[in-house]
C-alpha cells in the first residue's frame, strides 16, 4: 500500500515528524488504497521556515517571471490530465466527467492568474490622484507574506488552485494543507513544483489532519495570512487562532443555497438546472442549490419532471463511463447525510423520492438522491447544510415570498433564478443575498468572476482580481515633489 508519510518542504520529500497514520479510501470499493501521515506541528515549523527563506527572492522576482511558473504549472497539470482525473475519481468518488470539469477548472485558474501576475507589474506604482498641490502619491501592491492554505475534500485540485494560483501570482510563499481525505490527487501539486523547477520553499505541501497540521498552521506566528475552505466549525476555529496574532483570514465556508423557479419557467428546462444544482458531485458542493422555491403554478409539473430525472440517474462506479453519480466521499459523510434522512423521517417530511426508493449498488458509500416537498422552513433539513444528494422544496405564491424565503438563511453563498423573463430574473437576482447568482443556467464558475459568500458563508472573495487582492497588501508612497 502507498505510504504518504513524507512532507514536501523546500522541494524535498522529508519524513513527517508525526507518528499517527490515517487510511486513504477508495469510497466506491470501500477499501484503503494508501496511508497518509496525520502530520506534526514540527512539520509546520519546518515548512514555515522554508517558506520564510524563499519569500524575499520570490517576492523580488516580479509578476511576469512568476507568470511563467504559473503557466508551466498549468501545462504540467494538463499533460497529466487523464491520470489526474482518474486519481481524483478514485479517491473522491466523483464520476469521471465531473473530475474532468474540476481539472479543467484548476488549469484555467493557473492560466488566469498568470495573466493577473503580469498585470500586477503594470499596476505597481500607479499614480493616485490627490487633491493637494505638489504632492505625489503612488500605489504599490506587496505580497502579504507567507500564507497558510487549508482545503477540503470535495473538489481536489480545484479549491487548492483557487488559493495557490493567486498566492503565487501575488508573490507570497505557501504552506498548503490539503484534506487528509483526498491527499492522492493533491500530491500532484508538489510533483508539479519539482517538475517545473519552482524555487525551493515557494510551495510546501503538508499532509495531515486538523490536529497534526491544520490547527498548528492556523496558529503559527510565522504565517501572515490563512486562507481556509471548509466547514463553519473549523473556519471559526481558524479565525480565532488568527485573531490571537491579528493575522488576516479568508474563509470559504458552508451554504444552503436556494434555487427559485418562477411561474413562467419551462418545467422540463428548470428540472435540468435543479438536478445539476443538487446532485452534481453527489450533492457535496458548497454552492449546492439544496432549497428549491417553486411557484405554486408550476410546482406539480416540476416535481414530476424531477422525479423522472432522479429515477433515470445511474448510480455506480465513478470510473465507469455510464455512471451519473458516484458514492459520497467518505463513510463519515454518508453517516452525516443518513442522520439528516432519519430526522426527515422523524419530522414526517413528504418525500417525492425518499432514500429507499431504489436499490443502491452493492458496494460504495452511496446515498440515493432524495427529494422532499412542502418542507417547513423550521425543519433542520431546510435550514442546515447537509452536503449530500438531498433536495428540499417548498412552493411559494409570489416572487416576493420566494425572495424572502431565499434570504431567510444564515448562509449566502450562491443562488439560481429560473424565469422566462430575463429582466425579471435579474431583478430577483439583485435582491438575493448571495455571492454568485446564476440566471437561467447551471452553476457556471469562471476564473474571472468572484467566489465567496454573504453572511456565514465566509469572509472575502476568491477568483477574479479579488482573489489576487486577498494575497496583496496595499502600500502608498506619498510626499512632496
Ligand atoms: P472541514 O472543515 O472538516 O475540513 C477542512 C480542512 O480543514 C481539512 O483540510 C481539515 O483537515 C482541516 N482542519 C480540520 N480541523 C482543523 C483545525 N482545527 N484547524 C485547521 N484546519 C483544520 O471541512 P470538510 O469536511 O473537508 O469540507 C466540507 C465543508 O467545506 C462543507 O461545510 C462545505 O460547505 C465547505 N466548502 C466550502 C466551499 C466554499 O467555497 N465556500 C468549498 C468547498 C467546501
Amino acid at each position: 500500500m502507498q505510504q504518504l508519510d513524507h512532507q514536501f518542504i523546500d522541494n524535498r520529500w522529508t519524513p513527517s515528524r508525526g507518528e499517527r497514520c490515517l487510511p486513504v479510501m477508495n469510497p466506491y470499493r470501500e477499501e484503503a488504497i494508501a496511508e497518509v501521515c496525520a502530520g506534526h506541528p514540527d512539520d509546520v515549523d519546518d515548512a514555515v521556515a522554508a517558506a520564510q527563506r524563499a519569500l524575499p527572492a520570490w517576492r523580488a522576482l516580479g509578476g511576469a517571471e512568476r507568470a511563467h511558473y504559473l503557466e508551466r504549472f498549468a501545462d504540467a497539470l494538463a499533460r497529466r490530465r487523464d491520470e489526474l482525473i482518474r486519481l481524483s475519481s478514485t479517491n473522491n468518488g466523483k464520476v469521471l466527467a465531473e473530475a474532468g470539469i474540476d481539472l479543467d477548472d484548476a488549469i484555467a485558474c493557473y492560466r488566469y492568474y498568470a495573466a493577473q501576475a503580469r498585470d500586477l507589474d503594470r499596476r505597481q506604482g500607479q499614480l493616485v490622484e490627490v487633491g493637494m498641490e505638489g504632492v505625489e502619491a503612488r500605489c504599490y501592491h506587496d505580497p502579504v507574506g507567507v500564507v497558510g492554505l487549508i482545503t477540503p475534500w470535495n473538489f481536489p485540485l480545484v479549491t487548492s488552485a483557487w488559493k495557490l494560483a493567486p498566492a503565487l501570482a501575488a508573490g507570497c510563499t505557501v504552506v498548503l494543507k490539503p484534506s487528509e481525505v483526498t491527499p492522492l490527487p493533491e500530491r500532484a501539486l508538489a510533483e508539479t513544483a519539482l517538475e517545473i523547477g519552482l524555487p525551493p520553499g515557494v510551495l510546501n505541501l503538508l499532509f495531515g489532519d486538523g490536529a497534526g497540521i491544520g490547527a498548528p498552521l492556523a496558529a503559527h506566528p510565522g504565517i501572515d495570512k490563512v486562507s481556509f475552505t471548509g466547514s463553519n466549525r473549523v473556519g471559526e476555529a481558524v479565525m480565532h487562532a488568527a485573531a490571537e496574532r491579528t493575522a488576516d483570514v479568508s474563509l470559504e465556508l458552508g451554504g444552503k443555497s436556494p434555487i427559485l423557479v418562477m411561474e413562467d419557467a419551462d418545467a422540463e428546462q428548470a428540472a435540468d438546472w435543479v438536478m445539476a444544482g443538487i446532485y452534481f458531485n453527489a450533492g457535496q458542493i458548497c454552492s449546492a442549490t439544496s432549497r428549491l422555491l417553486v411557484h405554486e403554478a408550476i410546482a406539480e409539473p416540476l416535481y414530476a419532471a424531477l422525479a423522472a430525472r432522479i429515477d433515470a440517474l445511474v448510480l455506480g462506479d465513478p470510473l465507469a463511463e455510464g455512471s451519473d453519480m458516484g458514492p459520497l466521499t467518505s463513510a463519515r459523510q454518508r453517516e452525516n447525510v443518513l442522520a439528516y434522512l432519519a430526522v426527515a423521517e422523524q419530522e414526517g417530511l413528504l418525500a417525492v423520492r425518499d432514500a429507499r426508493h431504489r436499490q443502491l449498488p452493492a458496494q460504495g458509500y452511496f446515498v440515493a438522491p432524495t427529494l422532499f416537498r412542502d418542507v417547513p422552513a423550521t425543519s433542520r433539513l431546510w435550514r442546515e447544510e447537509i452536503f449530500g444528494p438531498v433536495l428540499c422544496a417548498r412552493s411559494v405564491a409570489s416572487e416576493a415570498e420566494a425572495v424572502e424565503l431565499a434570504n431567510a438563511s444564515e448562509f449566502g453563498l450562491a443562488a439560481t433564478v429560473v424565469c422566462a423573463d430575463r429582466q425579471r430574473a435579474v431583478r430577483i437576482g439583485r435582491q438575493l443575498q448571495a455571492g454568485s447568482v446564476w440566471i437561467n443556467g447551471e452553476q457556471l464558475v469562471l476564473p474571472e468572476t468572484g467566489w465567496g459568500g454573504f453572511k456565514r458563508s465566509g469572509i472575502g472573495r476568491e477568483l477574479g482580481p479579488w482573489g489576487l487582492s486577498a494575497y496583496l497588501a496595499v502600500k502608498h508612497l506619498v510626499g512632496p515633489v
